[in-house]
């Protein structure tokens, strides 16, 4: 009998930062450090809380060599849930200072992420993050850096950071940057904010949104995403957390497949969140009554969302047939 750790999982929507282990911290701080000081309460008031808990980890990142040796923290975690692939995600401006430049940063990343397959036989990409607090120069000059490495362990682009305080209209210029490098990207959007900021993301040409939990707030957009395969990168622990769905309302993921929208289930943050792929997968089948088989048609979205190439998705289509036989 096979349990939920045992099936092969993919994780879409990972944040580096936010999934670093408290063994990993605690080796770069040089101290112990509390569960209060890396995990936001899951009676959390906020996004704008839940944000806080990232200043701790993010300090931890600011060298090359703790770069890559975070990037293998994650994918080691990723192993033992059976995670197949995944794309880690993280803002490069955030780890940038005086002794590290895009380069440094961008080859640290690229260098865990390849070293972590070797290692633990788990496949990545990396996606980096536009912040909503930062300038315009300071994202468009980390998009065009990291354009450079799209194919070589970069895969896409994101928007992340406060979307009720910074919502998509102002981000115009980042999705014409993006179109105009031929950049795929993902948003975050109708995480906290309004479904309007999905529509806007989803009209200047983003794949997958990042949560996207008020969808269903428009009909309309509601069609469109379904007939032109957009998907949604669902993270029901964090998004409890940071109250996109309160509780005792319905959580969408049931809702959207059952309308054929392109749903995956992936764990945002391990460490902030308090989570793996294996306990997101718990949840949705005891409490959101998803089938077995339906973890099967979940994994098959991701793979088909995922921004890796054919020969990535060809080795994960065979993992799970291989499972289904
Ligand atoms: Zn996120």
């Amino acid at each position: 009998m096979n349990t939920l750790n045992d099936l092969p999982k993919i994780d879409l929507h990972c944040h580096l930062d936010g999934s670093l282990s408290r063994e990993f911290i605690e080796s770069k701080l040089e101290r112990p450090v509390s569960k209060d000081e890396l995990t936001a309460p899951y009676d959390c008031s906020s996004l704008a809380e839940y944000l806080t808990k990232f200043d701790l980890p993010v300090s931890c990142i600011l060298t090359k060599a703790n770069l890559k040796e975070a990037v293998l923290d994650v994918i080691r975690q990723a192993k033992e849930n059976n995670i197949t692939y995944m794309e880690i995600r993280f803002a490069p401006n955030l780890s940038k200072n005086e002794n590290l430049d895009y380069k440094d940063i961008y080859e640290a990343v690229i260098e865990g992420s390849k070293e972590g397959q070797n290692k633990y036989g788990v496949m990545s990409n990396i996606i980096i993050c536009a912040m909503r607090h930062h300038s315009e120069k300071q994202n468009l000059d980390m998009l065009k850096a990291g354009r450079e490495y799209l194919g070589y362990g970069i895969c896409a682009l994101d928007l992340a950071g406060d979307e009720a305080g910074f919502p998509n209209e102002n981000f115009a210029y980042l999705f014409d940057a993006a179109n105009n490098l031929e950049m795929p990207f993902t948003i975050h959007s109708g995480e906290c904010g309004r479904v309007k900021n999905i529509k806007i993301a989803v009209e200047a040409g983003a794949k997958r949104i990042g949560h996207g939990i008020c969808l269903s707030e428009d009909r309309e957009l509601m069609q469109y995403c379904r007939d032109k395969s957009i998907g949604f990168e669902l993270c029901p622990t964090s998004n409890y957390q940071t109250k996109a769905v309160m509780e005792g309302m319905e959580y969408p993921l049931r809702r959207f497949l059952d309308y054929g929208i392109k749903a995956t289930v992936n764990t945002d943050n391990t460490t902030v969140s308090n989570t793996t792929m294996t306990r997101e997968y718990e949840f949705i089948t005891s409490k959101l009554n998803i089938a077995k088989d339906e973890l099967v048609l979940l994994y098959k979205n991701s793979i088909e969302l995922s921004f890796a190439n054919d020969d990535v998705k060809n080795i994960l289509v065979k993992t799970i047939s291989a499972y289904e036989k």
